[in-house]
């Protein structure tokens, strides 16, 4: 198949396009480099070194003998938007191109405004050219499982069979989000549902946990195919996070009580996902929501198991918590549609977390420890 893969050079879009012309799939990749430029502002930087897109396109076909193809551009662009769909005329697209920190949205008015302009209009202008151009190409659409926060009831995927005053209907799960970030997201399924529905496009929403790791059997074939690994407060996820503190001696800092609940799943499985979605794609006017996680985990449990595992003695701090979120909540989540296409989760074992006190102690000295602690505060920008 021809796969269009948009945010092609960021922490997952990357290894996904390696996996999937690895599978033998036409790939190009398109992204604007806006994650490389928040690294600037916010004085950051992955904490393995990463090549540029156009090195690490030519270091895959040496290593593969295989081609990838790339765009750059900003999907706020439709007219380039529109070129390049008409120019590679995808099978799929799967579309990683979003703003995708929770704390950056919630820095201030202008960080929120950015991040729901640009994932929301970039992906209601890739909405329009698909339907202009070749609306049976299959949108694979990278949601979060933040965007149904933390009900007191189960979580389905995607959709919830009601019954209301003795009539039943089926329709999409209520969300309940906790940050401008994971809003854009909830929006973004609403524009896709809509045009499914009304245009008849065919579409994958995949609400995604939150991923660990960093190494895939791709990226591990050469230095210059690394993805990112970041361990900052405001893009580092917290798996990562936890084993960089770890390893720099540091205690781990849990967010309040860390009772919080979240779905995890590792980065291989984020790659298999991907392509499970690309081949057995959603039929036309179909708005197929997965959930996209393996495991659940409490950050508590979280910090447990990465100072359990790093062989050395560990500290577990409690911070205030920046964000605004249940301390402690019920978390039950449905994840069968991925396991039924063929799914086989690698689930987090002290194997995979002993690789990466590895990979961090090979890249420690280029840790800033300042930012580890979290300065995005969720009340902070209306409190000042
Ligand atoms: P990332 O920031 O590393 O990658 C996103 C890429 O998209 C970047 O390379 C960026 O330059 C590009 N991009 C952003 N806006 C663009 C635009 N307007 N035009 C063109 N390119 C643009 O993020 P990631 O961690 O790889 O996440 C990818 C997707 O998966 C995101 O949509 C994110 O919301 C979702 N997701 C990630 C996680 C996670 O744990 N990393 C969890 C759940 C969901």
């Amino acid at each position: 198949m021809r796969v269009l893969v948009l945010g092609g050079d960021g922490y997952l879009g990357w290894p996904t396009a390696l996996h999937l012309s690895d599978r033998g799939h036409d790939v190009a990749v398109l992204d604007n480099f806006a994650r490389r430029r928040y690294d600037v502002e916010l004085g950051t930087e992955s904490l393995v070194p990463i090549e540029n897109l156009a090195t690490r396109i030519e270091a895959w076909q040496e290593v593969s003998g295989q081609r990838i193809d790339a765009y750059e551009g900003d999907l706020l662009d439709a007219g380039f938007v529109y070129d390049t769909v008409r120019e590679y005329r995808p099978d799929a697209i799967v579309h990683f191109a979003e703003q995708r920190s929770a704390p950056y949205s919630m820095i201030d008015r202008e960080h929120a405004v950015h991040t729901q302009h640009n994932n929301v209009v970039g992906n209601l202008n890739l909405l329009y050219a698909i339907a202009e151009i070749d609306p049976a190409i299959h949108l694979v659409k990278l949601g979060t499982m933040g965007e149904y926060g933390t009900p007191n009831i189960d979580i389905e995927e995607g959709w919830l069979e009601v019954e209301h005053n003795g009539r039943r209907d089926r329709m999409l799960y209520p969300k309940k989000p906790g940050s401008f970030y994971h809003l854009s997201k909830v929006h973004d399924s609403h524009n896709i549902e809509f045009a499914c529905r009304i245009w008849d496009l065919r579409a994958t929403d995949l609400n995604q946990g939150v991923v660990y790791g960093q190494q895939t059997p791709q990226t591990a074939l050469d230095p210059r195919l690394a993805t990112r690994f970041d361990y900052d407060a405001v893009f580092g996820t917290v798996l990562n996070r936890f084993v960089v503190q770890a390893v720099l001696g540091q205690p781990l800092s849990v967010y309040g009580k860390g009772g919080q609940t979240r779905g995890l799943l590792d980065i291989r499985d984020t790659v298999e996902c991907i392509r499970l979605a690309v081949e057995h794609p959603a039929e036309r006017g179909e708005f197929r929501v997965f959930n996209q996680m393996t495991e659940s985990y409490s950050v508590g449990q979280i910090a447990d198991i990465v100072a359990n595992t790093f062989p050395g003695p560990v500290q577990i701090e409690h911070l205030d918590n920046p964000r605004v979120e249940q301390a402690e909540h019920y978390y039950h989540v449905k994840h069968t549609g991925l396991v039924e296409l063929g799914l086989q989760p690698h689930l987090l074992t002290d194997t995979l977390i002993e690789s990466m006190f590895d990979l961090v102690g090979a890249n420690k000295q280029r840790v800033d420890e300042k930012r580890l602690l979290p300065g995005v505060r969720w009340r902070g920008a209306v409190e000042s």
